[in-house]
């Protein structure tokens, strides 16, 4: 979609610390971490928000889920264990209106985890 910065990370228009891509997301850091290892999972497919699923993206959605899990592997967080987040809304914080999933983590201490309003 035009003027989504999301969907031009990934279309490779706009630039992004990418970490994984496949034919359907996009993996990439966020340029304001909260944590060590603040990733988003994105689908190419441009969708505004969780509240916009329609039944035809329930695959896709069970594949973002396991590309997050394949992440999580890959930077080594998987056995500690990490966050998946999704805003929906500006009531629920989102300010990007193109789905992703927040993958959080790599903390030392449950000290240094726990984010101020963050559940
Ligand atoms: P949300 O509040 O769920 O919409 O989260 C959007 C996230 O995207 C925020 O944590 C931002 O720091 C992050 N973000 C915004 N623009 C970019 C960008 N160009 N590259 C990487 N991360 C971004
Ligand atoms: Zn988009």
């Amino acid at each position: 979609m035009e003027d989504c910065i999301f969907c031009k990370i990934a279309n490779n228009q706009a630039p992004a610390d990418i970490i994984y891509e496949d034919n359907k997301f996009v993996v990439f850091k966020n340029i304001k971490p909260s944590a060590p290892i603040h990733l988003l999972v994105v689908p190419k497919k441009h969708i505004p928000s969780v509240q916009h699923l329609e039944l035809e993206d329930k695959e896709l959605m069970g594949e973002m889920f396991l590309v997050a899990k394949k992440i999580a592997e890959l930077q080594n967080i998987a056995n500690k264990g990490y966050k998946l987040v999704f805003n929906v809304g500006e009531g629920g914080g989102q300010i990007i209106n193109h789905l992703h999933l927040h993958l959080i983590g790599g903390w030392k201490s449950e000290k240094e985890r726990d984010i101020p309003g963050m559940p």
